[in-house]
């Protein structure tokens, strides 16, 4: 029987030697990929803490597993689970294409106002990556998980919502729109930008990192995009002070150079940042982003250390946490014992940091990186690396403990 994790002051979080952490296996593969993570997390903590700290998982459904069982694809029962026991983890969920369905993924980041997603993004040592020196990639993306275009606020066109948006556009701008346009509104507020640089500043002042970079189109957007840059400045100056440090006073006052001890707070337009992370990765750390640009980020710089299907994920509100895969769930796939399980299991490392448990989170992260290092993969790593062994979803997770 397992213990509740507490939420104290300072957003600590108080976990007993033995958690009850809720799980959701997921759709597709998502239960092959759960049964290998669980035995890796499990032989990690045990590793770590010779019994002492044990996690109490407690099973939960949503999904097409939840539809099956109980006629709700988020069942009110699952949700207080995460509610009341706070940490949580998933597996992916398939959102059925259809008029009117919300995915389940959002509706979870919603009902738990999870207001940050956070991908950090490194490259493990023989995963192929499409560029020369992935290595140089370091990054952990914080991006705003419920405002901008995820507020969902939205009219089709030639609908009578649009045509009264249009007539208020139209009074309030003196512009006319084209009648036969779908509408869409972007949302960008203070209390939501500077709740995620919050995060964003203070894991950059926790792990010694040394920049926090704003990305905007703020050169386009002066109220949404720009104003997000200007709150995340002030936010750096006014509760950051003591560390935070603007890289043009490291340019005028500092010679370039960033005081010991200082996080520098930069900024860079949305475009030119996707040059940025191709050209000079090395120098970007910590990245704030609002919505839409951070889900493109995301993406495109898991890309650029080898794909999806090792990118771990997480979505983080004050005092609740779920992580999760970053990839779907593969249909084909289902069942198969096939697919890559290093999505979920590198989150779960994230969980196992989150709870302070970064023993066996180093466990769980050696253990990836020597398997990959042996060449010892799963068939989409296989693919694509000359020499490699390829085992099982399952066999993978083995391959993982051996090696710890
Ligand atoms: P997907 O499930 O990510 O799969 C697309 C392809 O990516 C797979 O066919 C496979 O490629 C590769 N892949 C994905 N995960 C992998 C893994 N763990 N190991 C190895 N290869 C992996 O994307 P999708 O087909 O577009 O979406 C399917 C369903 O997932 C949809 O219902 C979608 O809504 C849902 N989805 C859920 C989440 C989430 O829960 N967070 C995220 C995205 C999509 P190969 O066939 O080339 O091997």
């Amino acid at each position: 029987m397992g213990q509740t994790i507490t939420y104290g002051a300072d957003d600590k979080l108080i976990v007993p030697d033995q958690p009850t952490i809720p799980v959701i296996p997921g759709d597709g593969i998502g239960p092959d990929l759960w049964n290998a993570t669980r035995t890796v997390v499990e032989a990690a903590v045990t590793k770590a803490y010779g019994g002492k700290r044990a996690v109490a998982w407690l099973e939960i459904f949503a999904g097409e597993g939840a539809f099956a069982k109980v006629g709700e694809y988020l069942p009110k029962a699952s949700l207080d689970a995460i509610r009341q026991y706070r940490v949580a983890i998933k597996g992916p969920l398939s959102t059925p294409v259809g008029k009117g369905f919300r995915s389940v993924n959002v509706q979870l980041r919603h009902e738990l106002d999870l207001y940050a997603c956070v991908r950090p993004v490194r490259h493990i040592p023989g995963v192929p990556s499409p560029v020369l020196a992935p290595e140089k990639v370091d990054m952990v993306i914080f991006r705003e998980n419920t405002e901008d275009v995820y507020a969902g606020i939205e009219w089709e066109a030639g609908s009578a919502e649009a045509a009264e948006v249009m007539a208020l556009v139209r009074k309030l701008t003196g512009k006319t729109l084209r009648p036969d346009s779908g509408i869409g509104i972007k949302p960008i507020s203070k209390t939501g930008s500077q709740r995620l640089v919050r995060r964003a500043i203070r894991h950059a002042v926790a792990h010694k990192l040394p920049t926090v970079t704003l990305v905007h189109k703020g050169n386009i957007m002066k109220y949404t995009e720009a104003a997000f840059r200007q709150w995340g400045y002030e936010l750096a100056a006014t509760e950051f002070g003591d560390v935070a440090v603007t890289e043009d006073e490291v340019f005028a006052k500092h010679g370039g150079k960033i005081p010991a001890g200082r996080v520098m707070i930069k900024d860079r337009i949305a475009d030119s940042m996707f040059q940025q992370v191709l050209l000079r990765p090395d120098e970007y750390h910590v990245l704030a982003m609002p919505n839409l640009n951070g889900d493109y980020m995301s993406d495109a710089l898991a890309a650029q250390v080898g794909g999806l299907g090792m990118a771990p994920g997480a979505n983080i509100g004050d005092g609740y946490a779920l992580f999760e895969a970053t990839h779907g769930t593969a249909p084909k796939y289902t069942g198969m014992d096939k697919s890559n399980p290093g999505s979920l299991i590198l989150s779960a490392a994230m969980m196992l940091d989150y709870l302070g448990w970064m023993e066996a989170a180093e466990l769980v992260r050696n253990g990836i990186q020597n398997a990959v290092g042996a060449k010892v993969v799963t068939y989409d790593l296989a693919r694509q690396m000359p020499g490699a062994a390829e085992v099982s979803c399952s066999g993978f997770g083995q391959a993982i403990i051996e090696r710890m």
